[in-house]
């Protein structure tokens, strides 16, 4: 690798980290953006002695690149890709890149909700195991960032295995990279609009996770989903070991972990471990499932089953994640606002315990509520609707909540929750719904929302 040219296209987190792992290689980088890059990234690059280049319209045989490296988020029709590939450079994703550079064990975790907090928690079971593990991905740092770090360090400080969440867009590029322990957490519709509107589109995508595996490879997946469930069944000739994680149903003819009368209870190669849900550091059924998750992953690394129980307590809750903001007046308040869809709203709704006023709304992809009804009913007292357009709350939910309200900014929601709650309550913003009407992203909102709250 040394000395040959690597084009890298895309500036942001992949692309940067794809640039710093090729510095590190000792190749010549260069880094083209169609659209302007941020200052920051800018400076990123040039303190790695790497020109990022903003706007770029050049062609892609003026830098005649020995490899490309294309970020996740680069569409393969685009002509710079095309013009690559009819000329016969190589073309390969980030994740594919930082794979070939580093004897890493992977760790891949995808899944339609419950990534980051399934990787986080593994990384921390791994690690208080004792294991030298990374953490990388499409949450934060990039992989290739990782391994260029992790290149700078003695052969016995790097990783011996590296966690990285997996997004279906970083799996529709895998290619030669095989998972030694691939985890689906769930399967439900989301992102429907980058895959043709078609379901088993994006189910192939998440697929993607046992792409290359072989008899020593190890996939855990859900079997309580029927999407992966259906899946499997199609899917069967593939000689990956098996692992499934299940609320409902003891293990019947795999290994993996289940719940019963309270507890968790994993089975791996003939050990066992049982740990109560209550003393879990995540609560809530989804976090039940990330829990079975990670502990089964982390005995597959062999780490001790006292280990695992200890770390399933001691993990700190994720921000924008069912987190904990605090009580005032006796009511709780609780920001999931990374719940951006139906499915992740169901699990936040079906934790809480009191009276609910609920903060919902946004972008709306399309959502069908109907599987909200019933726990709303239960549940929700006051529905405050947050968006620039509310119609599909009032139409999916009016009349089967006592109250509703019309709020437009985070300020009122937060104002209008205070009014209506009594001691006991609880108020939970979990949208159900993207951000991008109201605010810059989700973690605006979910601040925006504890600086309200905090502010009362
Ligand atoms: P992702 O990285 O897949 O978006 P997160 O861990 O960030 O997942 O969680 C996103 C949202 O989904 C949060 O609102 C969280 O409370 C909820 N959630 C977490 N795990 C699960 C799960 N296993 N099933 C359903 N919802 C979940």
């Amino acid at each position: 690798m040394r000395g040959q040219r690597l084009l890298v296209l895309g500036a942001g987190e992949s692309g940067c980290g794809a640039a710093a792992l090729g510095q590190a290689l000792g190749m010549e980088v260069a880094v083209w953006d169609q659209s302007g890059i941020p200052q920051g990234r800018l400076q990123q690059l040039d303190a790695m002695g790497i020109a990022g280049e903003s706007n770029c319209v050049k062609e892609i045989d003026e830098f005649a690149p020995h490899l490309v490296i294309k970020s996740p988020g680069i569409a393969p029709e685009i002509p710079w890709v095309q013009r690559a590939l009819d000329l016969g450079y190589r073309v390969v994703d980030e994740i594919e890149f930082a794979a070939a550079h580093t004897q890493a064990k992977l760790v891949g975790i995808t899944g339609t909700n419950g990534k980051t907090t399934t990787t986080f928690l593994t990384h921390h079971l791994l690690v208080r195991g004792g294991i030298r593990a990374g953490l990388a991905g499409n949450m934060g740092k990039s992989f290739a960032g990782a391994v260029a770090l992790d290149l700078h360090k003695p052969l016995d400080q790097r990783p011996d295995v590296y966690v990285l969440e997996v997004s279906s867009f970083q799996l529709d590029a895998l290619d030669q990279t095989r998972f030694d322990i691939g985890v689906i957490t769930n399967i439900t519709p989301d992102h429907l609009d980058r895959y043709g509107y078609v379901m088993q589109n994006y189910v192939d995508s998440k697929f993607r996770m046992i792409r290359n595996m072989n008899q020593e490879s190890h996939f855990v997946w859900c079997s309580d989903d029927p999407v992966s469930a259906e899946q499997i069944l199609k899917t069967a000739h593939c000689p990956y070991r098996s692992y499934t994680f299940s609320y409902r149903k003891p293990l019947a003819f795999t290994q993996g972990a289940f719940v019963d009368r309270d507890h968790i209870h994993t089975l791996i190669n003939a050990e066992t471990m049982s740990i109560p849900l209550n003393e879990l550091a995540l609560n809530g059924r989804h976090n039940a499932y990330n829990s079975m998750a990670a502990a089964v992953v982390a005995q597959l690394m062999e780490v001790r089953k006292e280990s695992i129980r200890e770390s399933l307590t001691n993990f700190d809750q994720l921000e924008h994640r069912l987190e904990k903001v605090g009580r005032v007046r006796g009511v709780d308040y609780i920001n999931d606002s990374k719940a951006t869809n139906v499915n992740s709203t169901w699990y936040a709704l079906e934790s809480m315990d009191k009276p609910v006023l609920w903060i919902a709304g946004g972008v709306d992809k399309g959502n069908d509520y109907s599987a909200l009804t019933d726990l709303v009913q239960d549940r929700v007292k006051v529905l405050i609707c947050m968006g620039k357009d509310n119609r599909a709350l009032h139409e999916a939910f009016g009349g089967k909540v006592p109250v509703m309200v019309n709020v437009t900014s985070m300020q009122e929601a937060v104002q209008r929750a205070y009014q209506l709650s009594q001691k006991g309550d609880a108020v939970l913003l979990s949208p159900a719904c993207a951000s991008f009407d109201l605010f810059e992203n989700y973690e605006d909102r979910g601040r925006q929302f504890k600086h309200f709250v905090n502010n009362l």
